[in-house]
């Protein structure tokens, strides 16, 4: 394929007839150019932006590089949510099997991490056995079975999102709305869903800082995904403090584990499970199948759970989680420098830490250690007293935990008098 002309347009800020999008999609998905190519139009193209009816193009290309899953058989509504993309964000390992028991069938195609923030997929790699190359059919026999289904991008789903994505994440072109809107709903397309709920993360440790940037991108995904024909409720939520205690991999597993099975919650945990089931009941609102309380019964009568446990039993995991999630060597807590109110943790400085403790990758090949990150025990708006234990340090060694324990102070400012905690649920686009 001559791809040079298709990086010329892009370059220029030109329009890309739409068979030149079918063109990138089916380039990427059949690897039939090089990748410093592809890198380059990725370039090119967060340079000078798709449009609307580009970014619809693209959208649509993507989503058919492989196959789409046919649910017919498979109990109505057919919903999936996806976010786009935080620190600490867990919310689907708590959302899938909620409103899977609330009656709903989901399956969804979930990322690896992207830059400072995680990925689904590296969090529940650390599950030992859990397979996430599921080929459609299993995929399918796992939602008939269980209400819900979770699946990585393998050749066969939107395969053009899954090389793309690995290469922004190593080429500084993730935060783009319509590079990100293409990536996001060419997942959902594929997935067969015909609602889907977005979950617009705003702040520093999401790729929109600000909640005028995050207005754009809901917008974006509202209008792109309804002109490909799907139902689409958006929220714009927090991501300026990491969401809940636990940002790694093993340790986001274990603290949903936590809010499914109604363990003792930390402060910061309440926060993320509130959140949780705010975004419960807009999905269930939007499918018309209730609301949060109806999530919050599901949840306390421990059917979301029973769920999660099945969900993992049908995908391979070799225990039942929290067994044999892998833990950190060293474990290193610090306390609080200072009496105060938290002011603020910057999710941005907190996911650099994580990803350089080696819970994230720096280059696509790069291998994740699961059992590392940082457990924070307060959320902004709490009083701390000096000496308090506040945050963990899970490393592999002394020196990596000595170096992130030094770098998390600056992470964290404090104020002498009372902070308003912030909303986790900052509106409802
Ligand atoms: N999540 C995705 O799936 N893609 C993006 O580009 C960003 C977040």
């Amino acid at each position: 394929m001559d791809f040079l002309p298709i990086i010329g347009r892009r370059r220029d800020g030109g329009r890309h007839p739409e068979e030149e999008l079918w063109q990138v999609a089916e380039a990427a998905a059949k690897g039939l150019v090089p990748d410093y190519q592809l890198a380059a139009w990725l370039m090119a193209a967060f340079l000078n932006p798709l449009s609307e009816e580009e970014t619809a193009n693209l959208t649509r290309a993507m989503a058919d590089s492989g196959e789409r899953l046919d649910l017919t058989g498979l109990p109505k509504p057919w919903v999936d949510k996806h976010s786009t993309g935080g620190v600490g964000d867990k919310t689907t390992l708590v959302l899938l099997p909620l409103l899977a028991a609330c009656g709903l069938t989901m399956v969804k195609m979930s990322g690896r991490g992207l830059g400072i923030t995680g990925g689904t997929v590296d969090k529940l790699a650390s599950i030992p056995g859990l397979r996430l190359d599921l080929s459609p059919k299993e995929l399918i026999g796992v939602a008939r079975k269980v209400g819900f289904a979770i699946g990585g991008q393998t050749a066969k789903l939107a395969p053009a999102d899954g090389v793309l994505y690995a290469l922004r994440d190593a080429t500084g072109t993730v935060a783009n709305v319509p590079l990100i809107v293409s990536s996001i709903l060419s997942k959902k397309l594929a997935g067969g869903a015909e609602t889907v709920l977005l979950d617009v993360k705003c702040g520093s440790g999401g790729f929109m800082r600000n909640i005028e940037e995050a207005r754009v991108l809901a917008h974006w995904l509202r209008s792109i995904g309804e002109r490909c024909g799907l139902r689409v409720r958006c929220e714009i939520t927090d991501m300026d403090e990491p969401l809940g205690a636990a940002i790694g991999n093993a340790i986001e597993v274990r603290e949903a584990w936590n809010v499914l099975s109604g363990a003792y919650l930390s402060p910061p945990v309440r926060r993320f499970r509130d959140l949780c089931l705010d975004l419960a009941g807009l999905a269930l609102e939007a499918a018309e199948m209730g609301d949060r309380a109806r999530a919050e019964q599901v949840l306390a009568s421990g059917e979301a759970a029973s769920r999660f446990l099945a969900w993992t039993r049908a995908q391979g995991a070799e225990k039942e989680v929290p067994d044999g999630l892998p833990t950190a060597p060293v474990i290193r807590t610090v306390e609080a420098p200072r009496d105060g109110w938290i002011a603020g943790i910057n999710a941005a400085t907190v996911g650099q830490i994580v990803v350089d403790l080696g819970g994230g990758r720096k280059q696509k090949e790069d291998a994740i250690d699961p059992r590392v990150g940082v457990v924070l025990s307060a959320h902004v708006g709490m009083e701390v007293f000096l000496g308090q234990p506040f945050l963990e340090v899970h490393a592999a060694d002394n020196a990596a935990s000595r170096d992130a324990a030094k770098r998390l102070e600056g992470a964290i400012t404090f104020s002498d008098t009372p902070v308003d905690p912030r909303p986790a649920l900052l509106e409802v686009a």
